[in-house]
């Protein structure tokens, strides 16, 4: 029987990591982790890398950038085999936050385990000795945020004139944490003669400029044109009352497909909040942000991971480049001040092919971020109307308050706007009322309504994610 047009191309014409002549090392290690079909961007950068050429890779994570670049740079240093220099490294990756260097570095492991390369992931927060002690020795492929790498630089403990590749991962999201100038200061002791490669989810025009500066004759790759959505996310918005957020985001939670879920919020205090919340009613949620300990982050990270809690509170910053597979959902609770942060939000969901949905909540003071963001990535997204709905109102009648957090008022509410002790730690989320334990809706709408926070809403420039 003959094949229908997509499954012909899926049988006969996809390209095969067998195809691509690499090292039998990689290829072995591919096939341990069960990958065989290259996504778009490896099929198109890992034969020009493996060449020697520059690379300007326009993709957001998820679409296996990562292997795009780690595959190709091992086969070459598989090639080239010589020792490290000492308190340098063959191969210089930069990355914006811990998370995403860690994960870079976990990849360069995974795939590199038959070659015996030595890979180290060095970031701020923690301390010097290790990393020092690290660099000394020498680096086949050192992944870095930019901050602590250019003290260890400012130090004479790194010295990266014989970095042979040089890599530059989330160049946008290294513009918004204000990381341009070390960037900069970096490449000024990298040695001329070098490769370079370039990825960045978008282009704005400073990063168009620092990529005209870094590469030569790039070969361009782009898997997700500028400022579009990725195609295979399913999206919707609920417009709801930001008092009735909860109870909304609860009745998602009810939905048994719910296994795996990012959630967004806009504010530290609102990612614990919410965690909080879904806790109260039975969900297992952990949140992380800025504000955590490098440890709370990644307990957080696994357990998630892991499957032991169903739903992460995150803010953007945190979430940045956090590779995690299978998230089913996204919700965004509060939506982004900025645009792009929308399409990197709903990123998370439908990785390396996967389906997914997201799922954006809008209060009415938040429609101009919606249309912004329909612009930017020029779509429309389907909404559903849930304001004034009985059935939400009934439950955040019902909902308890939350633990341990205090309740935002309007800035002239008066007193009425503070939970009642006798609600405290009530689990239970049964419909009727809640036992009669709740306020009135009046009152409860008192409690979680009030304007928008802006104290602490943007994401901190370098803040609380210093990689020094
Ligand atoms: P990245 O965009 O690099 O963050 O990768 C996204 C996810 O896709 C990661 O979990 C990778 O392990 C996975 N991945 C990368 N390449 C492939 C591939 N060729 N086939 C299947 N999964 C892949």
């Amino acid at each position: 029987m003959a094949l229908a047009p997509m499954a012909y191309l899926k049988e006969y014409c996809l390209t095969q990591f067998t195809d691509l002549n690499l090292d039998k090392a990689l290829l072995k290690a591919l096939a341990e982790k069960g990958y065989a079909t290259p996504t778009p961007i490896q099929a198109q950068a890992i034969p020009g890398v493996m060449a020697g050429r520059d690379l300007l890779g326009v993709a957001q994570t998820g679409t296996g950038k990562t292997a795009a670049f780690a595959l190709p740079i091992l086969h070459r240093l598989a090639a080239d085999r010589k020792a490290a220099p000492r308190r340098g490294c063959r191969v210089l990756v930069l990355a914006p936050t811990r998370e995403l260097a860690t994960q870079i570095g976990d990849s360069f492991k995974t795939y590199g385990k038959h070659l015996g390369f030595s890979t180290a992931v060095i970031f701020g927060g923690v301390k010097y000795g290790a990393q020092i002690k690290a660099l000394a020795a020498g680096i086949d492929v050192l992944v870095a945020t930019p901050g602590r790498l250019l003290d260890h630089i400012q130090e004479k403990m790194a010295v990266l004139s014989q970095t042979e590749i040089f890599v530059l991962d989330e160049a946008d999201q290294m513009l918004d944490l204000g990381f341009l100038v070390p960037i900069r200061k970096i490449v000024g002791h990298l040695p001329k003669q070098r490769q370079n490669l370039f990825f960045s989810a978008t282009m704005p025009a400073e990063i168009g400029k620092l990529a005209g500066d870094l590469l030569h004759d790039p070969l361009k790759v782009s898997v997700a044109p500028q400022g579009t959505t990725v195609e295979r996310v399913n999206q919707q918005v609920l417009y709801v009352e930001t008092s009735r957020k909860r109870a909304l985001l609860c009745e998602l939670f009810d939905q048994p497909d719910f296994t795996r879920v990012l959630v967004f919020t806009r504010t530290k205090r609102g990612a614990d909040r919410v965690a909080k919340s879904l806790e109260q009613i039975g969900v297992e949620a952990a949140s992380i942000h800025g504000d955590k300990s490098q440890g709370q982050r990644e307990r957080a990270l696994a357990s998630f991971k892991a499957g032991q809690v169903r739903a992460l509170v995150a803010t953007d910053i945190a979430a940045r480049g956090i590779d995690i597979d299978s998230v089913t959902h996204v919700i965004q609770y509060e939506l982004p001040n900025v645009p792009e942060s929308y399409v990197h939000r709903i990123g998370r969901t439908a990785r390396a092919g996967a389906k997914g949905s997201a799922v954006a909540f809008c209060a009415d003071d938040e429609r101009k971020l919606l249309r912004d963001i329909e612009k930017v990535t020029r779509q429309v997204i389907p909404t559903f109307d849930r304001r004034n709905d009985r059935a939400l109102g009934a439950a955040t009648a019902a909902m308890p308050e939350p633990l341990g957090v205090r309740p935002e008022r309007a800035p002239n509410a008066g007193r009425s706007g503070q939970p009642k002790s006798g609600n405290r730690g009530n689990r239970s989320r049964s419909g009727g009322g809640g036992g009669g334990q709740a306020k009135s809706g009046g009152q409860r709408g008192a409690a979680f309504k009030g304007p928008k926070r802006t104290g602490d809403s943007a994401p901190a420039r370098t803040g609380v994610w210093s990689n020094r």
